[in-house]
């Protein structure tokens, strides 16, 4: 059977000149980057020479980043450790949405715990907030906004650029979860004017388990572990030098080769959009319709016109060849209905029977052609069991 993986919005295959880069970080340049010796200084420099290559990819100062184990690190960094430093100044607010991945809603959640107060914005059928809606969410007590700068599931792209300018006006710190944009789309803290930003190198052909946090600048924010001088105090722990000089490898062939990936990745989601739009009427696309990234394409079948089960959509898919998941990778073990089309306005079966399709380096037109296929099969095989 032909494997076709689109399923690149839950992780990327590692690239081959990333392992290369990576190898002798593992062995023959072992050391700690924290000893004065010989062994330490070469490790050490290798990772400063990483944490430079990945600031230069966002336009920030190597001062600026802070490695962490990834994504979901960086969020609670940015969340916890804002919203702690500014318990000294009184201000007890953070502003986020229900479309964030729940590595910004949890920690948030865990905040409103211990006495925060958390306002979560609606977003509309699109997915969008707007920088009004922003604006109204901002208090005199706010300390923070933290609104993705493009959304995991449906792709939509947020106007962070004005949401930011809103929250400066304000004084108040913005951060954006950047995982999924990175690399995909253009990405400057200094054009986006956010105070940190969040981004993962397994999203873009880099290992696993590390990531990093922008912090600007002079910007107050708590540790959340103690125990080491690492990282400039801020994120103790031996650093990972592989995984560090992985990452900014990773970044830099992601941002040299980006505008011709772009357009290609948007001509393959444009392809399948229109199949899917000419050949399966049920369906219905979501996410914003021009702001959104190249890569993603996310289909609900409206409960209302076919019956299908989410799980068994998926699992036919998959016995088919076709790798692709329902909702977001992080939460698929549970097939709750994903929160972001709840809040999108899908009706629960609807949003159940969603198939989110992320195309990635490795993909051709050949594999839109497989998934029409496969899908047209699935659909059919609904129908004749009496569920269309
Ligand atoms: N934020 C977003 C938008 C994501 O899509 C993900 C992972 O899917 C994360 C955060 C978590 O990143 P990580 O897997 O590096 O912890």
């Amino acid at each position: 059977m032909r494997h076709v993986y689109l399923d690149h919005t839950a992780t990327t295959p590692l690239d081959s000149r990333v392992l290369e880069a990576m190898t002798p970080y593992f062995s023959e340049t072992f050391g700690n980057a924290s000893s004065v010796h010989w062994y330490g200084q070469q490790a050490k420099i290798a990772l400063e020479e990483s944490r430079e290559t990945i600031a230069k990819a966002i336009g920030a100062n190597p001062g600026e980043v802070f490695f962490t184990s990834g994504g979901t690190e960086s969020d609670n960094f940015a969340i916890k450790g804002i919203a702690y430093a500014a318990r000294k100044t009184n201000k007890n607010r953070v502003v986020t949405s229900r479309a964030e991945h729940h590595a910004v809603l949890e920690p948030c959640e865990r905040l409103q715990e211990e006495g925060v107060d958390v306002c979560v914005l609606p977003v509309d059928g699109n997915g969008l907030v707007t920088p009004e809606q922003v604006k109204e969410g901002i208090t005199d007590s706010t300390c923070l906004v933290s609104i993705m700068h493009a959304n995991n599931e449906v792709g939509t792209i947020y106007p962070i650029q004005e949401i930011a300018r809103i929250a400066r006006e304000c004084k108040v710190l913005v951060h954006t979860d950047a995982v999924q944009s990175i690399g995909k789309v253009p990405v400057s803290v200094g054009e986006l004017g956010v105070d940190l930003m969040t981004i993962s190198a397994h999203k873009l052909y880099g290992p696993k388990g590390i990531g990093a946090l922008y912090v600007r600048r002079g910007t107050e924010i708590e540790s959340l572990l103690q125990g080491g001088g690492q990282e400039r105090k801020r994120r103790p722990g031996t650093e990972n030098v592989p995984l560090a000089v992985g990452f900014a490898k990773a970044i830099e062939i992601a941002v040299a080769e980006m505008k011709e990936e772009m357009r290609r990745l948007a001509s393959l989601r444009d392809a399948l959009e229109a199949r899917i739009r000419a050949e399966f009427p049920a369906a219905i696309i979501n996410g914003h319709p021009t702001e959104r990234l190249p890569h993603i394409l996310n289909i609900s079948f409206d409960s209302m016109k076919i019956s299908l089960e989410g799980d068994t959509l998926l699992m036919n898919m998959d016995l088919r060849g076709i790798a692709v998941t329902s909702g977001s990778a992080c939460t698929s073990g549970s097939m709750q209905p994903s929160h972001v089309l709840l809040a999108m306005g899908r009706d629960p079966r609807t949003a159940r029977a969603t198939l989110r399709f992320s195309f990635g380096r490795s993909n051709t037109a050949d594999d839109v052609e497989s998934v029409v296929e496969a899908l047209s099969d699935v659909i059919g095989h609904a129908r004749s069991k009496g569920r269309a």
